[in-house]
């Protein structure tokens, strides 16, 4: 059996490399154990941080997703500082048009600014004829998720973390209630410490309340002209569609809601689904070169509620002994990426 580091953690999307850097960070010995880098849903995302758009009840989630919605100029500075690479924060805001109007009052709803019909079309030209109105939130906007798990990935080699890739764990081995080891496709690990951030997969080793939800997606290429603005600069978050442009030009069409379990791969109804409500929103795109489509899963939990268990702010390596397990994981996991383990230090 290897001893690895204090703490070892299972999964290498943006939740693993995030609470990974930051206890490294604070003195910790980490190992990361990853089965594959490519597939984890960072990987797949959009890169939204819709914190506003999505309109999400409050409650702790909406706090969750604020506070790291708010963290992630400094979160992504301090990134980029480690690694040398970059993660494309844009502040972009996210616009919310609507085909119908609200029952109630919009303005009633103080976390977004409501435009009307004229303003929406005069805010962003090119809108579908349909779009009735629409919300604008100004604090939301957006990463670039590819570069930023590449500046995570960066960042851990340049923290000499322990990194393994391609090392698939199958079970724990557990003895009066305490983890002895984690089996693996490459031999028996040990550490003090366990955190399990193995996102839609994380119930295929722990009962937990997760389940994977498919995601398929496609980019587009805006036409860029020299010195001319991009035709979208800003998040378009329409009904059951969202378009998010990229500054070099990629536009990011989004994203299917499956629940078909593991079920891979894209298909013609994802994909005629998506381009057939992009259009509606967006009708200029419909003669822009289609760039590339993928599919990933997300870890979809009960009411949407981030997996794990532990109180917020109960990681302390140098203060307190630590618990000896953690299961760690968002659906809402790019945009909740930032917190964990506060990373304002
Ligand atoms: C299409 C799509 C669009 C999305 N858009 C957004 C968005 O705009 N904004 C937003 O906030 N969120 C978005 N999400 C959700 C977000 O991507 C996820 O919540 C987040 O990436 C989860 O991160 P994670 O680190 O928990 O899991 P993942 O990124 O999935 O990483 C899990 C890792 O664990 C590894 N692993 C799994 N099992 C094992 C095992 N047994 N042994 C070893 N390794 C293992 C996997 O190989 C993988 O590398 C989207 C998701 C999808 C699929």
């Amino acid at each position: 059996m290897e001893k690895t580091s204090e703490v070892l953690i299972i999964g290498g999307g943006i939740i693993g490399l995030a609470i990974a850097i930051e206890l490294k960070l604070r003195g910790a010995s980490v190992t990361v154990l990853s089965r594959d880098f490519g597939q984890a849903a960072t990987q797949a995302a959009a890169g939204m941080l819709a914190t506003g758009a999505e309109r999400l009840p409050g409650g702790k989630l909406k706090e969750l997703c604020e506070a790291s919605r708010w963290l992630y100029p400094q979160w992504t500075q301090k990134l980029e500082a480690l690694s040398g690479g970059e993660t494309h924060y844009w502040p972009c805001g996210i616009l919310a048009p609507v085909f119908a109007l609200p029952t109630e009052n919009p303005s009633s709803d103080r976390s977004g600014h409501w435009l009307e019909r004229d303003a929406i079309q005069l805010y962003q030209p090119g809108l579908g004829r349909e779009v009735a109105g629409g919300w604008w939130y100004p604090e939301d906007g957006q990463v670039d998720n590819r570069a930023l798990a590449k500046v995570l990935l960066q960042a851990a080699h340049a923290l000499q973390i322990d990194l393994r890739e391609g090392v698939a764990v199958q079970a724990f081995a557990q003895k009066q209630q305490k983890i002895q080891s984690v089996l693996t496709s490459q031999g028996e690990f040990s550490a003090q410490v366990y955190v399990l951030a193995a996102g839609a997969w994380a119930s295929q080793l722990l009962p937990l309340p997760v389940r994977p939800v498919k995601g398929q997606m496609l980019s587009l290429r805006m036409p860029v002209a020299p010195y001319q603005p991009l035709p979208l600069e800003r998040v378009i978050f329409g009904p059951d569609t969202y378009l998010v442009p990229r500054r070099d030009g990629r536009l990011i069409v989004g994203a299917t809601v499956e629940a078909v379990g593991w079920t891979p791969h894209n298909t013609p109804a994802g994909i005629q689904a998506l381009l057939h409500r992009a259009i509606a929103l967006y009708p200029g795109l419909q003669d822009w070169p289609i760039d590339e489509i993928w599919w990933g899963y997300r870890p979809g939990t009960l009411m949407k509620r981030p997996s794990w268990p532990w109180p917020l702010g109960q990681f302390s390596v140098s203060d307190r002994p630590l618990p000896q397990r953690y299961s760690a994981g968002s659906h809402h996991g790019v945009v909740a990426g930032s917190i964990h383990l506060g990373a304002n230090r």
